[in-house]
């Protein structure tokens, strides 16, 4: 019998986000990102922690080429990229469509929604990829339907509360249907019974995620992984619980162990 090895076929998909040696300093000098790379397969959903000031926000703006001057007109060579969201390279020729993978939730909903009603602000997305009319329409009552707020499409965005306004913005990005959402602070703000929900509603999700919080049992309860960045760099990536049952790392970076895993609960 022929004891040659089985071929295993190579896994063909690209990562949805592939980060190689990213830094970035603001325009006023500050060092926001140094030297970080990870990546992240379809279907992963990733913490990204660290004390305030680490770099999570910008290191997310970098997923969506929402810092204008970090896209180029075109790569100067393809290694030059450090950002790559299913294998396209962070350029202004590929940003249409990676907007289109890439779904992000801000904190604060009211950066977000800017239309006078729920309807259209949802419809906003779908119609900027040039979906013809039906669809856009499909895409919103399936983006509503999915929140919770199929009865609220004629209202006006400002006069729901705080959690419904989050869950419009999420609406709109899952009428989009992204590969990838990129969450900053996604409970923050949110009382206890609407955290729950949209916990709820990411656990539905089939996209990866990058998920920066503060909220490090709503981590545990939702990442595999998770990431710890602090003064621009990863400091950690590991599985999840590993890394946040670790104190003295945590405590290192401004962290603590959360009071589940203190308590012997995960
Ligand atoms: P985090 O989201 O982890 O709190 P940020 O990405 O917001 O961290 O900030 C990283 C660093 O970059 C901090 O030192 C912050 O002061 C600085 N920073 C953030 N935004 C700007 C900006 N627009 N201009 C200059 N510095 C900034």
């Amino acid at each position: 019998m022929s004891n040659a090895s089985i071929e295993i076929p190579r896994e063909t998909t690209p990562p949805i986000i592939q980060v190689e040696r990213l830094s970035y300093r603001y325009p006023n000098g500050t060092m926001a990102l140094c030297d970080v790379s990870f990546s992240i397969q379809p279907r992963e959903v990733v913490g990204l922690i660290g004390p305030n000031g680490a770099g999570k926000t910008t290191l997310q703006l970098h997923l969506n080429g929402l810092l204008p001057e970090t896209v180029p007109d075109r790569s100067p060579a393809e290694s030059a990229t450090s950002v790559r969201v299913a294998g396209m390279a962070m350029i202004r020729p590929n940003l249409k469509e990676i907007r289109r993978q890439v779904g992000f939730l801000f904190q604060d909903p009211d950066d977000q929604l800017f239309c006078p009603t729920v309807r259209e602000d949802v419809a906003f997305g779908p119609l900027n990829l040039g979906l013809p009319r039906d669809e856009v329409a499909r895409r919103v009552e399936a983006g509503l339907a999915a929140v919770g707020l199929e009865n609220v499409g004629d209202r006006g965005t400002m006069h729901l509360s705080f959690g419904e306004r989050k869950r419009v913005c999420l609406a709109g990005i899952l009428a989009c249907q992204p590969s990838l959402l990129v969450l900053d602070e996604p409970t923050s703000n949110l009382d206890q019974r609407a955290r729950r929900r949209f916990m709820e509603l990411l656990k539905n999700s089939q996209a990866a995620q990058l998920i920066a919080s503060h909220d490090l049992e709503m981590i545990l309860d939702l990442c595999s992984r998770v990431l710890i960045l602090d003064h621009g760099r990863i400091q950690a990536d590991g599985p999840t619980l590993a890394v946040l049952s670790n104190s003295t790392l945590l405590a290192q970076h401004g962290l603590e162990v959360p009071l589940s895993v203190q308590y012997g609960r995960r």
